[in-house]
């Protein structure tokens, strides 16, 4: 018998391995697997979306006109510019579809986000990753995995595992160094959660180029991941590209309502962000005093190191952690075995955290 044929690149894709939401046998656990906001939605945003209720009958607004024109106040961009997505995934996807195929490279960091890879197949490109310098994407060394079949770089910035960045400075040489008809994609998913002063989120990038697109999501610091919302901001021809290439009706009515809410709700998006300085320092702190190794982090997330010995190992925290109702999110899909990721919750959930990888450090000692 004759199978269907599967297009080049497909059975390449691993699946996509999610943060797990649930423990077996618990009713409620305290989640840190997936880098949702801590403070869950803005209260406009969930006013908003119910009254979406009313329109549920009809088809959405396409193209997320009122969306992407609070997204335009927001950040002081033309709402002409911005193209909304179902989750940043679908834009991340539609760029590949447009720009990559069989025989194409595309390039990213060593331990950059695990939907690239998958990404890069689905389209039946190459994956190609360009080694790191301590778990930071290394401009020179992205440069030098360049080749004639590169079309296109993603760069998430923060990087999501590690949370580490690469300065507004790296971002420009980076997009100088690359040849003009490689797309550099630059992934601002946490942008909002970076509080340093050498840091740009791209859209400066945008502007100035013809081929740099920035990507940035509402699953993050808005707290609104359930409802997949996502934007991207770029030069005119690409978002034409994104516009042909969307699907027709992809953002829901309740979702564009509430994401416009939530765009107009600063001062909830300024508490957001002001939870995430106080407590992203002080997991740090906290896991630093046992001796455990905290990559420096720009996001809501920290990556932590745990030793090889066995019984303290990162699998054996994860073990403990769940058996405290606690979900931090491993990271052996990462190649980063040795490792935890832990997002930044709720001042409470923190407390619980930190108190749980200290017994867990402290047992057996
Ligand atoms: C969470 C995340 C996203 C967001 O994806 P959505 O599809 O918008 O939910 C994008 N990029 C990175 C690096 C992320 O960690």
């Amino acid at each position: 018998m004759t199978q269907p044929v599967l297009r080049p690149g497909i059975a390449e894709i691993a699946i996509y391995v999610p943060g797990r939401a649930k423990l077996a046998g618990r009713k409620k656990a305290i989640k840190l697997s997936s880098n949702e906001g801590a403070l869950g939605p803005s209260p406009a945003a969930v006013k908003a979306y119910r009254r979406a209720v009313r329109g549920l009958d009809r088809y959405p607004d396409g193209g997320s006109t009122v969306l992407r024109e609070a997204i335009g106040r927001r950040h002081r961009l033309d709402p002409a510019r911005i193209v909304c997505g179902v989750g940043s995934d679908e834009i991340l996807v539609n760029l590949a579809r447009a720009y990559a195929g069989p025989g194409d490279e595309i390039l990213y960091s060593r331990h950059g986000f695990s939907m690239y890879p998958i990404i890069a197949h689905s389209v039946g490109a190459t994956p190609v990753t360009a080694p790191e310098r301590e778990l930071t994407a290394d401009v020179d060394s992205l440069l030098g995995r360049v080749g004639p079949k590169t079309r296109m770089v993603y760069l998430a910035n923060p990087n999501n595992p590690t949370g580490t960045y690469v300065p507004a400075e790296g971002l420009r040489r980076l997009r100088q160094g690359l040849r003009e008809d490689i797309v550099l994609v630059i992934d601002s998913a946490y942008a909002e959660f970076v509080v340093r002063n050498d840091y740009a989120d791209g859209a400066a990038l945008a502007d100035e180029s013809a081929n740099t697109v920035m990507t940035r999501t509402f699953s993050k610091i808005h707290g609104l991941a359930a409802l997949r919302i996502g934007w991207a901001y770029g030069p005119p021809a690409i978002v034409d590209v994104l516009n042909r290439l969307r699907s027709p009706f992809g953002v829901s009515t309740p979702a564009q309502e509430a994401g416009a809410a939530s765009m107009d709700d600063g001062a909830f998006l300024d508490m957001a962000r002001d939870h995430n300085t106080v407590w992203l320092p002080w997991l740090r702190d906290r896991l630093a005093a046992l001796g455990l190794d905290v990559v420096p982090s720009a996001a809501n997330f920290v990556l932590v190191r745990f030793p090889s010995e066995p019984g303290r190992t990162a699998s054996d925290a994860n073990r403990f952690l769940n058996a405290r109702g606690i979900i931090p999110r491993e990271t052996t899909v990462y190649d980063l075995p040795d490792c935890l990721r832990i997002t930044i919750g709720k001042g409470d959930e923190m407390l619980a955290c930190a108190e749980a990888i200290e017994a867990f450090m402290e047992k057996r000692r």
